[in-house]
């Protein structure tokens, strides 16, 4: 096996070219599935020096730029997240624990996309963007549409994830990431995204992502779009959730079945808006 260090991006690119190349991140699922006989690529593109990779800039609009190679310690404790995009950090500091955060990368967790994993649900949540470059050029591609399957994504082959992109928030959202785990530090169960503005009574910005429950995170845009501009009360919140867990596809794994899956998910996502909304009111 070859490994290069390249120290820019195109050069990234460009020996990402290679038949059965990976980007090499911060090894933490990579390395452990190589040394289990998983995968065995011929060309090992290490990302450690590529400049521009490591930053998080925040831009004069309130647009968060996260560079791929940024830790899930540095996400957690990102100061340039405001508002609503706080999903992400409160997402980045519940990942398993100290030693993996300071490992793994938002770029690898995105790739991999881990159905289960943290940041996919924040980031759909969050109406986040993907910043992909490959032989092609650059292309953004919103979360949503990024995480397809179990783990598959909208990456083609030799196309790298340079970045996470999020849109301001409006002003006075809050996000949140509620996660349901066997043990601190487990992969979820089920987990809830969520980035909430209430205008007094009256709901102003809503998005909910569930994640942990199908191979992709479920959002219901629809519902939401239907709750803007109302009172968000215990039955308006009963039919989001209800929603939501109406576009689940759960699977019994190691760590739940299907079925418990299913009954949790809606009363986290109740668990969620409702912490969110004494957040507002107490910070009104
Ligand atoms: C013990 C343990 C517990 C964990 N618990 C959790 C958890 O609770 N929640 C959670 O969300 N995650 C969890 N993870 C996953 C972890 O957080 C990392 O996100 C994950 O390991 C991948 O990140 P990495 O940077 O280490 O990527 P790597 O392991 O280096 O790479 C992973 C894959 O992504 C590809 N890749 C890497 N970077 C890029 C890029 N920029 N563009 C394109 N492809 C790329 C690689 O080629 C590889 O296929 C856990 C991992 C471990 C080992």
């Amino acid at each position: 096996m070859e490994f290069v260090r390249p120290d820019s991006i195109d050069a990234a690119v460009a020996a990402l070219q290679a038949e059965n190349a990976a980007c090499l991140a911060g090894g933490a699922t990579l390395v452990a599935m190589m040394n289990a006989d998983l995968v065995a690529p011929d060309r090992l593109v290490s990302l450690r020096d590529v400049a521009g990779l490591h930053d998080a800039v925040r831009k004069s609009d309130g647009t968060v730029t996260i560079g791929a190679m940024r830790r899930h310690r540095e996400t957690a404790e990102e100061t340039d997240l405001r508002d609503g995009q706080l999903v992400l950090s409160d997402a980045a500091g519940k990942i398993a624990n100290p030693p993996v955060r300071n490992m793994g990368t938002i770029g690898g967790s995105c790739a991999f996309a881990d159905p289960a994993a943290d940041y996919p649900p924040a980031l759909v949540a969050a109406d986040a963007r993907l910043l992909l470059i490959g032989a092609n050029g650059r292309r953004t591609v919103p979360a949503d549409e990024f995480f397809l399957d179990w783990y598959e994504t909208a990456l083609e082959p030799g196309e790298l994830i340079e970045a996470a992109i999020l849109p301001p928030a409006p002003s006075g959202s809050v996000g949140s990431y509620t996660k349901l785990a066997r043990v601190a530090g487990d992969f979820a169960i089920a987990s809830v995204a969520l980035v909430l503005g209430m205008e007094g009574d009256t709901c102003s910005h809503l998005a909910v992502a569930v994640g942990a429950c199908g191979p992709a995170p479920v959002r219901r845009r629809d519902v939401e779009a239907e709750l803007l501009g109302g009172g968000l009360g215990d039955s308006e919140i009963r039919r989001l959730a209800d929603a939501l867990a109406d576009g689940l596809d759960p699977v019994d794994d190691v760590r739940a079945s299907a079925d418990y899956r299913r009954r949790v998910a809606p009363r986290l996502v109740r668990q969620a808006i409702g912490e969110a909304k004494q957040r507002l009111s107490g910070a009104a």
